[in-house]
């Protein structure tokens, strides 16, 4: 699977517009979309929004639009034509194409009804090679001629379930009556009746179909950080970290129990005090470190994910994944016990080499970025990766975390977190 933007083979002009959103990684359907679409194959996209799905198909119907105006020089007409249920969602992905599409030249019309047809006229008039646009209003640009159906090339449908849901499939059927067979077209949908596997069974040329879940989001307030670092020097560095005298307390995570207890014997000969719980320990030890730990008389903890399900600490400001784990889900889990109630948390993860694999299905689960810090027992990642160290190493410290800016606001507005 491929892993970044520069690998999908996007035009420099799209690239440059990512690079300035601060986007590292591409999501799990845009990785998958993205080729598919830009071999001008139809697609069914089973995706909510949140996914980043609007880039998943903005990013190719851009790159395809650009290469094909490249070769036909001069040519005005619109061709790629993306229908969409409401005024708020064709603003929205207006906005997308916009932002992705500032370097490619191309022009774009949005369309929609509530508002006087004049202004939008005068766009058409312009020379529109995107159009984004609800169906009602569509078909009275297209039956007022201002629109010619025949010329689009690209066709996207976007929330079909819910323009089905919302009364549009009359205008859907009139819509695509004048479209030209031969072009391409793109489904998006979050749920998949049978009134849209009738559309795509009628509308779609031998479709690829692809689902992805709901991203998990991690609050905008978790700095999170890797530490790519041999197995061995795992207790060195935990030793180093917690020299921080910032931390006051951390809660260390391991995969198993014998990971925990042969943390714990670790810390004990840096003369480090730890305690662990986990299902080997009985209740009541368990509760005591708990509550030792909650009143501020424990520094560190080091839990099994099963031992901590359910633990609830006001105020825990360090979570450190000393072992990663193999669900992204409870990488997910593990690091929302920091952050809490709009407190500022810092999630610190240990990668080992045979580690990466599952930072790299975290990274592309939860749709960030998680940068490598610089630090003493660094592993030199040229073999395994590019790397990407952010300096100086630090613990708490959220601006070494994240260069995005603009995409970040935009993206916690959707709910699609990103830390800073
Ligand atoms: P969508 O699912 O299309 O509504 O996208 C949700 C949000 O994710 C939008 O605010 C985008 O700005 C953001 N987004 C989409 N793709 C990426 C990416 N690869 N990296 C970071 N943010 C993204």
């Amino acid at each position: 699977m491929n892993t970044s933007f520069e690998d999908l083979n996007l035009s420099s002009s799209i690239l440059k517009s990512l690079e300035e959103e601060g986007y590292n990684i591409p999501t799990p359907i845009q990785q998958q979309a993205i080729p598919v679409i830009m071999n001008e194959r139809d697609l069914i996209g089973c995706a909510q929004t949140g996914t980043g799905k609007t880039a998943a198909f903005a990013l190719p119907v851009l790159h395809l639009l650009e290469t094909k105006k490249d070769k036909d020089a001069g040519n005005k007409k619109a061709t790629a034509l993306i229908l969409c249920p409401t005024r708020e969602l064709a603003l929205q992905i207006g906005e997308s194409f916009a932002t992705y599409g500032k370097y490619t030249g191309l022009k774009q019309a949005v369309l929609f009804g509530g508002v006087p047809i004049e202004e939008q006229i005068n766009d058409l008039q312009l020379g529109a090679d995107i159009l984004i646009a609800t169906p009602g209003r569509l078909l009275d640009l297209s039956r007022q001629s201002y629109i010619n159906l025949a010329e689009v090339q690209v066709l996207v449908l976007d929330e079909a379930d819910r323009m089905l849901e919302m009364g549009f499939k009359e205008d859907l059927s009139k819509i695509f009556e004048g479209l030209p067979s031969n072009r391409q077209t793109l489904l998006f949908s979050a749920t998949m009746s049978p009134a849209i596997t009738d559309l795509t069974s009628s509308f779609l040329n031998q479709p690829e179909t692809l689902k992805v879940d709901a991203i998990l989001s991690i609050a905008e307030n978790i700095a999170q950080l890797a530490y790519f670092v041999e197995k061995k020097d795992k207790p060195a560095l935990l030793a180093h970290i917690l020299k921080n005298k910032e931390i006051k307390n951390v809660l260390v995570f391991t995969r198993t129990k014998l990971g925990a207890d042969e943390l714990v014997r670790a810390m004990e000969k840096a003369k480090i005090k730890v305690a662990a719980i986990h299902g080997n320990k009985s209740q009541e030890a368990r509760q005591r470190a708990l509550d030792t730990f909650k009143d501020g008389g424990l520094r560190v903890l080091v839990a099994t994910d099963v031992a901590a399900r359910g633990i609830d600490i006001d105020d825990l400001k360090y979570v450190i994944n000393y072992e990663l784990p193999i669900q992204p889900e409870t990488y997910v889990h593990r690091i929302g016990r920091t952050g809490r109630a709009g407190n500022e948390g810092t999630a610190l993860s240990f990668c080992e080499p045979e580690e990466l694999q599952y930072l790299k299905d975290i990274k592309e689960t939860i749709g960030q970025d998680i940068p490598f810090a610089d630090h003493p027992y660094q592993l030199s990642l040229k073999s395994y990766t590019k790397p990407a160290f952010v300096s100086p190493p630090l613990v708490g410290k959220k601006t070494s975390v994240s260069k995005k800016s603009s995409a970040k606001s935009k993206s916690r507005k959707r709910g699609y977190s990103k830390t800073s």
